[in-house]
């Protein structure tokens, strides 16, 4: 019998769930439901989070194709649309970062090839677009998926692909957004002291979208300005550390396997005692391996899991956050020109998949430990930005407007009706506009928007959904193994690096293999 499945949700995660269900050549009947009015999206490139200005920072060569490759895709694109994307037609190239809004538009065209090219091979494949799934219920035969506008449909599997969940818009005010994403990129800001807390890619959107409302940016050869129409802008940029994220550098893709770090190794870890810090062990290892002289540079012999993290940040935190950045990009860019990669660097990118497998065997102590420590350095390597990013933060900085304040450990932040305090010490800085840029919370079975889905979730006792490597629902009566998890707030705790494109693609490849083989494995959480 075919089988019935729905995706809720058709952002990246829905899109390749739905690639992979497909490449396993069973004759299947898929509805994806979206919520927006134009199913392919995905949140943080649809118009609503995004503006042209805000760009994505994955390049062709990273991203998984659907049905064509993005940069195929680019370039059967009108040469006026790119540019108007600020985009050269004749110099597109697969390292590119091009505008977040653009990676949507593919998303979106590959989804509608994909369905079209699915219905010509006979499967059944239906799309229904302005239809927020409001429930999930279930009964012996069949999950009844129901949306707010009075769809009721039946289905043997349904894959849970909502993606983001930031706070909802009704939550913000004129004076404090819960997140970039509560309303900011539609509200009209004005020129005044406007505080931002993070310093990570987010909020550097954030300031973007503001600073756009007062200003412009102008090129002058390799060279960026930003010309302010407003004096009384300020924007503040803050967070513990007030460290601003490094330049994405270059690397050989697809990675280069690891000499030390293996899956087999990392695995080992984990029947010893000490897990962390025989996991140290081999990050010790492969770095010193990779790049003795940053070894020694950073005094690697002498480290912990515990102490690492403070030597990998020493000399950025003593330096000017501007200055240090300016000396990142001339860095990165050289190394980009002549293909140059920095093997710390690399090694650190490469292992923080590897790594990432044994989180969820942590004791609580551990996990401490690493997301004191060792999850700071990883998060921060492969969360480097665009350098467009970096040359827009020192145009605005050098036009005077932009500031990083570091908050340290004691802070305090007070929301009142219309602003936003912030204490540090003895000092008290007001923020008559205030955004809250953190990013992606975890969430747990309370958060789950199906009432029905989290009663039955609350009733396990679980905070969090358990689930197989198949990503499948498991202790959940009624819902075990008809539910795939991939909305990914939910998979945070124990994957604390499952951000990303790529790691979608991964996800949905797991998860249709479990649908279209029934193959369950080990927990993951
Ligand atoms: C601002 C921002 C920028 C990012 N930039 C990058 C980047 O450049 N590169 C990268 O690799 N990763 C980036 N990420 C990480 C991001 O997690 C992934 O790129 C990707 O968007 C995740 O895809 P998803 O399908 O899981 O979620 P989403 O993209 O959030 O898509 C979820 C979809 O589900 C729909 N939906 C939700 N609930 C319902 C419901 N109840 N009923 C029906 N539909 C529903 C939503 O409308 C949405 O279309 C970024 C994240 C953010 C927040």
């Amino acid at each position: 019998m075919t089988k019935r499945i729905a995706i809720v949700g058709t952002g990246p995660m829905g899109i390749y769930s739905l690639q992979q269900l497909l490449r396993s050549g069973d004759r299947i009947a898929v509805t994806l439901f979206e919520k927006g009015p134009r199913a392919g999206i995905g949140m943080p490139y649809s118009p609503d989070s995004a503006n042209k200005a805000m760009l994505a920072n994955i390049a062709s060569i990273e991203i998984p194709p659907v049905v064509t490759t993005y940069l195929e895709w680019l370039g059967t694109q009108p040469e006026k649309k790119l540019i108007g994307y600020g985009l050269d037609p004749q110099g597109l190239h697969d390292r590119q970062f091009t505008p977040r809004l653009l990676l949507g538009e593919y998303f979106r065209d590959q989804l509608l090839s994909l369905v079209a090219q699915a219905r010509q091979c006979g499967h059944r494949i239906e799309i229904h677009e302005n239809a927020l799934v409001d429930d999930i219920q279930c009964d012996a035969d069949a999950l009844t998926v129901t949306t707010e506008g009075g769809f009721e449909g039946r289905f043997d599997k349904v894959i849970l692909a909502t993606g983001h969940q930031f706070p909802d818009e009704d939550e913000a005010s004129r004076s404090y957004f819960p997140s970039p994403w509560s309303g900011l990129i539609e509200a009209a800001i004005p020129a005044a002291h406007v505080g931002i807390m993070g310093t990570s890619l987010s909020s550097i959107d954030a300031a973007m979208a503001v600073a756009n409302q007062h200003g412009s940016f102008r090129r002058e050869g390799d060279d960026l300005y930003f010309d302010l129409d407003s004096p009384d802008l300020k924007i503040t940029l803050m967070s513990r550390s007030g460290l601003l994220p490094e330049a994405d550098f270059y690397c050989p893709i697809p990675y280069q396997p690891l000499s030390v770090l293996t899956e087999q190794a990392v695995t080992a870890c984990t029947e010893g005692e000490a897990p962390l810090d025989d996991l140290f062990e081999l990050i010790r290892a492969e770095l010193k391996q990779a790049d003795p002289a940053y070894a020694l540079r950073i005094g690697l012999g002498g480290l912990n899991a515990d102490s690492f993290a403070d030597a990998y940040f020493a000399e950025r935190e003593a330096s000017d956050p501007f200055r240090w950045a300016r000396k990142n990009l001339i860095e990165v860019e050289r190394n980009k020109a002549a293909r140059i990669t920095v093997a710390w660097r690399y090694a650190l990118l490469r292992m923080h998949e590897v790594v990432e497998e044994i989180v969820p065997d942590l004791s609580d102590r551990d996990r401490e430990r690493f997301d004191d420590g060792l999850k700071k350095v990883f998060v921060d390597n492969y969360a480097a930005v665009p350098s467009e990013s970096i040359r827009r933060i020192l145009a605005l900085r050098d036009a005077g407007v932009l500031s990083i304040m570091a908050l340290g450990q004691d802070y305090d932040m007070t929301r009142q009706d219309d602003q936003t305090l912030i204490t540090v010490g003895k000092q008290t800085h007001r923020f008559p506009v205030f955004i809250d840029a953190r990013g992606q919370k975890p969430l747990g079975s309370n958060d789950i928007p199906f009432p029905t889905l989290r009663q039955a979730l609350q009733q396990t006792g679980h905070e969090l959904p358990e689930v197989a490597e198949d990503y499948s629902l498991i202790d959940t009566p009624g819902y075990a193994g008809r539910i795939a998890f991939g909305s990914i707030p939910y998979l945070m705790h124990d994957r604390p690096f499952v951000q990303g494109i790529t790691a979608c693609a991964e996800i949905a490849s797991s998860i249709a293999r479990g649908i279209t083989t029934g193959r369950k494995r080990r927990r993951v959480s």
